[in-house]
């Protein structure tokens, strides 16, 4: 008997060529050069569709939301609150589980300085279940972005909490047995990456979450590097709370999304203070709005959470198992490519690994900033140094990289392109 279903449910092809005419910038020369950009890591070029959607806003409603009785006020607000179940239905979530912050710099620090405050601020020291008190352990891993690491060295110090790292196996994956040893009932706080910034590796959320509720520990996850390029279901991943930025996943500078699990939400006391977060205020004293807005203190992003909201519906529209299908080829040719050429060495190339489009690696006597130059002066754009991972670099014996990071507008020729470029690194630097 023959299915009259597919035999394969394997994304539609994405064509990156078609893509490619809704960035502007993608059609600007540098050095003379097509522009070759392999640097979506550390920033995404913008459709032109986010533009449009920032600039309309600003044209044609601009106004305070929240506040203003008047007609534009109510449709900047209706816009804006539009934007935010729209990026929360992009991670799974329900409206009021987003919160919008500048950045995931900012929500992770939001997130430590809550707790520090949950700790020592007001509202009783200890009355949350989110207080940390001296000895309690906050686990991170050994291959975070410092964004994932400062803030909470930042919070052991301030609240006599002891930092652990989860180490990272040569090839770049987490040692997951060590995790299991690391990950005890002192342990309140696990805070990783979903996807590494320097290595593209996925890390294994599901193990990491079962191995922090075992021991009724919060979870916080850097998705960062894995909103712009995979399927993602907050809540399904389980996850207390997580942070993206929006300007690495198409949208504007300075907006980002910080999403939490209601009752986490709700025992979090708000980071910053001031107007827009309030119920009651006397001389004295201030009665908080429920959250999201406990955590929206001041005047927010609001064209660039539009435009953010316009950068997942675009990236919705793609689709995004065609972008992470499309993304993991080309991650597949430069590996092979790189490996082939004499002196690289690709930093994580686990080979059963799921990954990103994004490999960082290290050319043999030749320093990665000078590498960089030499690619950019053939219109080839990459990061170079350590990618705000110090310690991942160490981990690997090295001070700096060379990396190249693709989204859905790369093509086969960016990458073929790369492989040329740095096949000839070495011998010009002789
Ligand atoms: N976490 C990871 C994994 C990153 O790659 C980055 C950006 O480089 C950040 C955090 C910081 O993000 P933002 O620029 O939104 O503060």
């Amino acid at each position: 008997m023959t299915s009259a279903l597919p035999e394969t449910t394997a994304p539609p092809a994405l064509d990156p060529v078609a893509l490619r005419a809704d960035f502007p910038i993608l059609s600007e020369q540098v050095n003379g050069h097509r522009l070759v950009y392999l640097d979506s890591g550390a920033t995404s070029q913008k459709p032109q569709q986010v533009l449009d959607a920032e600039r309309h806003f600003l044209i044609h409603a601009n106004s305070a939301v929240h506040r203003g009785a008047h007609t534009l006020a109510a449709e900047a607000t209706d816009l804006f609150e539009d934007a935010r179940a729209t990026v929360a239905g992009f991670v799974g979530a329900e409206p009021e589980q987003l919160v919008w912050t500048s950045g995931a710099t900012m929500g992770l620090n939001l997130v430590a300085y809550a707790i520090g405050n949950a700790t020592i601020g007001r509202g009783a020291p200890a009355s949350t279940p989110l207080a940390l008190k001296p000895g309690d352990e906050i686990v991170t891993t050994a291959i975070e972005h410092h964004a994932n690491l400062i803030p909470w060295q930042e919070l052991a110090a301030r609240t006599g909490a002891v930092l652990r790292h989860i180490p990272a196996h040569d090839d770049g994956t987490l040692d997951m047995d060590a995790a299991a040893q690391l990950i005890t009932p002192r342990t309140r706080i696990v805070a990783f990456t979903h996807v590494s910034n320097v290595l593209g590796i996925v890390n294994p959320v599901a193990e990491l979450v079962a191995l922090a509720q075992q021991v009724g520990a919060l979870t916080v996850l850097d998705a960062c590097q894995s909103a712009p390029h995979l399927p993602l279901d907050l809540p399904a991943l389980g996850v207390d709370l997580a942070v993206f930025s929006g300007h690495k996943m198409l949208g504007p500078y300075g907006v980002g999304g910080l999403y939490g699990r209601a009752e986490v939400l709700d025992a979090l006391p708000p980071f910053l203070t001031g107007g827009s977060m309030i119920t009651t205020v006397t001389l004295d004293h201030a009665e908080y709005l429920p959250a999201p807005q406990k955590f929206e203190a001041g005047t927010q992003p609001v064209g660039p959470a539009i435009g953010l909201a316009a950068a997942t519906r675009y990236i919705d529209a793609v689709g995004r198992d065609a972008i992470h299908a499309h993304e993991r080829a080309l991650a597949e040719r430069l590996g092979d490519a790189l490996r082939e050429i004499d002196g690289i060495r690709l930093l994580g190339d686990a080979p059963d690994a799921e990954r990103v489009g994004l490999w960082s690696f290290d050319v043999a006597g030749v320093h990665a900033h000078d590498a960089g130059q030499f690619l950019d002066a053939r219109g080839i754009a990459v990061r170079v140094g350590h990618h705000c991972a110090a310690p991942l670099h160490q981990r690997f014996g090295v001070t700096a990289s060379v990396r190249a990071s693709a989204a859905l507008y790369n093509t086969m020729d960016d990458i073929d392109a790369l492989v040329a470029a740095v096949a000839e690194i070495r011998p010009y630097f002789g």
